[in-house]
């Protein structure tokens, strides 16, 4: 990646930080002046003991006192001069000591020896000791505060709450080119345009047309949004301000106004140039959902409300594009989305196979591949995986390459790197015992030939009893035969019955079931629920939706269900039940009917612990439905809005 050169420290107004830094020093100054003034200009005076000081005014002896609370200065008889005060005299003919508090009858032994003696004059320095007293704790405070924001907020400016956070990134550093983003190829076609607008502007202008002030780039995580954003200003040559909406919701009310203020007025000294919103969601919420539960959030309400002001103050020919990002586009508020604002929406979707092997074509441009990987082959295993988890793959197969001292990555390495991607690291040290490998090899092929029968759910790749990943001890891999971007209704069901056969294959075999399948009930439940509350799969239910859509809904407040009556929710109970009872009871008569199969294959992965490729193909090609289901696995065909990802089933 390329250096990002910080140039906070140009823009930032230099002086505050100074002002309150000699503020510190005076006050320091002050301090010690306070402290030292007696011992430097103050006389070395002798110090006797008090019993000494009571003993000679009873002798007779003391001339005159001066009787402080600290301390008591005093003359002996005959070596005092004429003048009034102790002051002036040298230093040898005074003493010092001090006072015992206790002693109430020193005046009275004063007055009896015919002591001259008087209270110390008030002391002229007084002044600044309160002085201090008073400014100093606010001072204190203030450099405290100062200190942290500092350091909080980066940037040499203290007290500059409201500075924004904004990098600027130095003329075409992003460095990113369109040649670096692969299998978004509509997105960067639209994008381009952008590019040129920005590199031929009065082409435009000269014509009377506006330049779009704001494109919002919505798609699922780790596609490629930011990246293409960083490509728009490196294929211009412009700056690039990236900002995350999370930065700008702050404690304090009114500060994230502040930074989208000052984040507008050094965008427009550059342009033209690329202001990037990552996470645009976290600031444009919609305020009609929010506001319903906790009373509306004043912070965020303040910042949205400020950028949408900055984005229509300025012409929109200045040369300022702003880009944003979200993933959750339908949070979003109306007005960011009206023409005049974000008025380009351009969807970044997950690749499809094509896409994908371009993506991996870009990651192992820099990664020595041996000459048997055939990138085109890894993209059709990797349904589902979004720019970011190829990335990450490739990452993983070089890794593993190295581990191995290999000179390139081989095909074997590529399939390692998937299953850890999707089940997680092999975990060979976890030692089961024997009944724990039973169930568990019994368990696994259970799925197996369940998976094997049901429809549209891909083909069996591998059965394997080596643990993986956090919880799963073994786990059996499905793989789709392409891209699915639905699911009808019995592949639904299919996949519920699916899951539901390892459970069902403990059952039939040790006529009981081990905690193993908690996972796989998980998912079951929250399927069928889908079916139901979602997919409105239901015949008694119809298709009636029961969950608020997202822009309704806001995490964490309330409730996601609509609202419905008791007789619904009783409804929607039994629905789901029945399903998932019905699924249940397909994978035990399909395992029942193949009990024999059932018993080799799980003694066959005993013994090899991993089943794959041609030999599991083979061995699954014998397993059959009971007569009066195959009638069943023929039926159904309602479309349903539903990615079919590669899938492990612990
Ligand atoms: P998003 O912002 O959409 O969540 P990013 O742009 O941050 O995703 O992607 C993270 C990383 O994944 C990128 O830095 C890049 O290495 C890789 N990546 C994602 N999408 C693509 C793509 N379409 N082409 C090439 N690399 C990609
Ligand atoms: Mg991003
Ligand atoms: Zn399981």
């Amino acid at each position: 990646m390329p250096v990002e050169t910080n140039n906070k420290n140009k823009i930032k107004p230099p002086n505050k930080r100074q002002f309150g830094g000699s503020l510190l020093i005076l006050l320091t100054l002050l301090l010690s002046l306070n402290l030292f003034v007696p011992n430097i200009f103050g006389p070395e005076i002798p110090q006797v003991p008090y019993s000494d000081f009571v003993a000679a005014v009873q002798a007779g002896k003391v001339d005159k006192a001066i009787i402080g609370n600290e301390r008591i200065q005093y003359t002996l008889k005959g070596e005092a001069s004429e003048n009034q005060t102790l002051k002036g005299k040298t230093p040898e003919k005074v003493f010092q000591t001090t006072p015992v508090a206790l002693d109430l009858d020193l005046p009275k032994i004063l007055r009896d020896n015919k002591v001259e003696f008087s209270a110390p004059p008030p002391d002229q320095n007084a002044w600044i000791g309160t002085l201090i007293s008073w400014v100093a704790p606010p001072l204190i405070f203030f450099a405290i505060w100062g200190f942290f924001l500092n350091r909080g907020g980066g940037g040499p400016a203290a007290l500059t709450v409201g500075k924004s956070k904004a990098r600027i990134y130095s003329e075409g550093s992003t460095g990113v080119k369109f040649a670096d983003v692969a299998g978004v190829d509509e997105a960067k076609a639209e994008l381009e345009e952008i590019v040129d607008f920005l590199k031929n502007a009065d082409k435009y202008t000269r014509l009377g047309a506006k330049i779009p002030k704001g494109a919002l780039l919505v798609g699922p995580p780790g596609t490629g949004k930011t990246l293409l954003a960083k490509a728009i200003a490196g294929e211009a040559a412009v700056p690039f301000f990236s900002i995350s909406g999370s930065e700008f919701i702050e404690l304090f009310v009114g500060v994230g106004a502040a930074r989208v203020r000052d984040l507008f007025e050094q965008a427009k000294q550059q342009a033209p140039c690329i202001v990037f919103i990552d996470e645009l969601d976290a600031l444009g919420k919609s305020r009609a959902g929010a506001g319903g539960f906790y009373g509306g959030n004043d912070e965020r309400e303040q910042t949205l409300n400020q950028l949408l002001t900055e984005m229509d103050g300025f012409d929109a020919n200045t040369g300022v594009i702003i880009i944003a990002a979200t993933n959750r586009p339908e949070v979003l508020d109306q007005a960011l989305r009206r023409p005049g604002r974000f008025d380009r929406q351009i969807v970044v979707d997950r690749p499809d196979k094509i896409g994908r092997e371009a993506i991996l074509k870009v990651h192992a441009r820099n990664v020595k591949l041996s000459s048997d990987v055939e990138l085109a082959t890894i993209a059709i295993k990797t349904p589902g995986f979004a720019g970011a988890d190829l990335a990450n793959l490739v990452n993983e197969a070089a890794l593993l390459a190295a581990r191995n001292n290999r000179e390139f990555v081989i095909t074997a390495d590529f399939n390692e790197a998937i299953e850890r991607l999707i089940a997680g690291l092999e975990k060979r040290s976890r030692v089961l015992n024997e009944i724990e490998k039973k169930t568990v090899a019994y368990h696994e092929v259970g799925h197996a030939i369940i998976g094997a029968l049901m429809p549209g759910a891909g083909k069996v790749e591998k059965i394997s009893i080596v643990p993986r990943g956090v919880g799963a001890l073994g786990y059996t891999l499905q793989m789709p035969e392409e891209d699915r971007f639905l699911m009808v209704e019995d592949e639904i069901r299919g996949r519920i019955a699916t899951l539901l056969g390892g459970r069902s294959a403990e059952e039939i075999i040790f006529g009981k079931i081990s905690t193993g399948a908690s996972d796989d009930i998980q998912k079951v439940t929250e399927l069928a629920e889908r079916f139901v509350t979602v997919y409105g799969m239901s015949d008694k239910l119809g298709p009636v939706a029961f969950e608020k859509s997202q822009s309704q809904f806001i995490e964490g407040y309330g409730n996601s269900r609509r609202a419905i009556s008791p007789l619904v929710a009783e409804e929607i109970d039994r629905e789901v039940k029945e399903i998932v009872d019905n699924a249940h009871h397909i994978a035990l008569s399909i395992l029942d009917k193949n009990r024999d199969l059932l018993q080799s294959m799980a003694q066959e992965l005993l013994q090899k612990e991993i089943l794959e490729g041609e030999e599991l193909r083979g061995s699954l090609k014998a397993a059959e439905a009971p007569t009066e289901m195959q009638e069943w696995l023929r039926s159904g065909k309602l479309p349903v809005d539903m990615v079919l990802k590669q899938t492990a089933f612990a």
